[in-house]
């Protein structure tokens, strides 16, 4: 097992399946990239544990749970373009990537972005599309994508995002009022026609923006 305390293969069986994670897609992705790589060495011990982790500039790469989940949420399937605002760390991203979508992903603060360009590069993950913008007002130049997933948490639904968003097609996003506590809301585009569903309750750095906080 080496430098973790807990294995991939553990994280999977005891943090996302006792919890209802059932897809197969998420699970082999899941179980497939290295978390540690997208976190400092000093806390690869820790890369597989049920928590955040800081990654610098005050901001958290999510609990394996919570990034399983959300992908899950997406109802994706392999070849689908997915928007993700707030690179981060890239693991997310990495997931999503290993699902088989093409993934776009928007990050504000620029040492974030410049280091995850960076490991994501030699990570194989070069595909990957990045940009250092305001994510709040998304990609119109790549848009529309079938999939937009928000990993902070902001007052409201970014309008640039929907607008953004294929039809059919589905967004997931943490929202709410309250800085320490939003809802995790699944935003959906048929025919025309957008529906919101919230989910469980989730805490989430702050989204940011002309359209976030
Ligand atoms: N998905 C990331 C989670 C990182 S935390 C991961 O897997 O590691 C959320 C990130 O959103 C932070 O890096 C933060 O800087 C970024 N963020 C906040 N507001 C943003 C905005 N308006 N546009 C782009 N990124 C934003």
């Amino acid at each position: 097992m080496g430098v973790y305390s807990i294995s991939r293969e553990r994280m999977v069986r005891e943090q996302l399946i006792p919890r209802g994670i059932k897809s197969p897609a998420v699970i082999a992705a899941m179980s497939k990239t290295r978390r540690h790589l997208f976190i400092e060495e000093a806390l690869w011990s820790r890369a597989y544990e049920d928590f955040p982790l800081m990654i610098g500039f005050g901001q958290t790469i999510s609990q394996p749970y919570v990034v399983a989940w959300m992908s899950e949420l997406l109802e994706s399937s392999p070849g689908m373009s997915v928007l993700e605002i707030g690179t981060g760390s890239g693991y997310q991203a990495a997931v999503l990537h290993e699902m088989g979508l093409k993934v776009y992903s928007v990050e504000r603060i620029r040492e974030l972005h410049q280091r995850t360009r960076d490991r994501l590069a030699a990570g194989n993950y070069a595909r990957i599309r990045l940009k250092l913008d305001d994510g709040t007002l998304g990609w119109p130049e790549c848009a529309p994508f079938d999939r937009v997933i928000v990993t902070a948490g902001g007052p409201d639904v970014p309008a640039p995002l929907v607008e953004q968003l294929a039809d059919p097609g589905i967004m997931v996003i943490p929202v709410g009022l309250d800085k320490r506590s939003q809802k995790m809301v699944v935003v959906r585009k048929i025919n025309g026609k957008i529906t919101r569903e919230a989910k469980g309750s989730v805490a989430f750095v702050d989204l940011v923006g002309a359209c976030g906080w």
